[in-house]
């Protein structure tokens, strides 16, 4: 992992299902200097998530064609489902003073990393398996195979964060979003 300074406006955030990614995006986009891309995914809104809101959903087909369109700065297929980071957005925040934020997996990532070698990489982790299975239990909106389906994707997931500038143990989300606020000068 390397522990050079960068001044990018451009974030990436990985970390396995159940790392706690989400709450602490929720937490960093309080700040009204961050904001965080909506990406697009084929797979079914769980309880209470919005359209527009927490993703654009479509069916594949559409999911395809915008693929064809060239309208994805990344993409890419995780458990049984695609997901996406719009192009547009990202394009348009290059100029300005805030902070944009993409939460996406690690093949995501890696896409990232070859075309925005100067955006900022980090990695969030659970503090061990056992509390990263509870979190992926605690959900409630998925069933076993799929908790274990996720599992597995985690442990892979894991061993790409070398690749990432920096790596934030989520323990505590209080201490993790204060850690991460400190790498971006929040
Ligand atoms: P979930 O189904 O739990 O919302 O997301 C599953 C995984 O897909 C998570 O690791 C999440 O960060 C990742 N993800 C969400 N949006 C994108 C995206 O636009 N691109 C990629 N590559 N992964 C994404």
């Amino acid at each position: 992992m390397s522990v050079n300074k960068k001044s990018s406006n451009l974030v990436i955030i990985s970390g396995p299902s159940g790392s706690g990614k989400t709450s602490i995006c929720n937490e960093l986009t309080k700040s009204p200097r961050v904001e965080q891309s909506i990406s697009y995914t084929t797979r079914k809104p769980r309880d209470g998530e919005g359209n527009g809101i927490d993703y654009c959903f479509v069916e594949r087909s559409e999911f395809e064609r915008l693929i064809k369109e060239d309208k994805f700065l990344e993409y890419a297929e995780y458990c049984g489902h695609l997901y996406g980071t719009p192009v547009g957005p990202v394009r348009e925040v290059a100029e300005d003073n805030k902070i944009f934020i993409l939460a996406i997996d690690v093949q995501g990532a890696l896409q990232i990393m070859k075309k925005r070698p100067d955006a900022i990489y980090i990695f969030i982790k659970a503090p061990d398996d056992e509390t990263l299975k509870q979190r992926l239990k605690s959900r409630l909106t998925e069933d076993d195979e799929i908790i274990n389906k996720r599992f597995m994707a985690a442990k892979k997931e894991m061993e790409a964060s070398k690749h990432y500038d920096y790596c934030v143990i989520n323990d505590r989300l209080d201490d993790a979003v204060k850690e991460i606020e400190g790498i971006l000068q929040i």
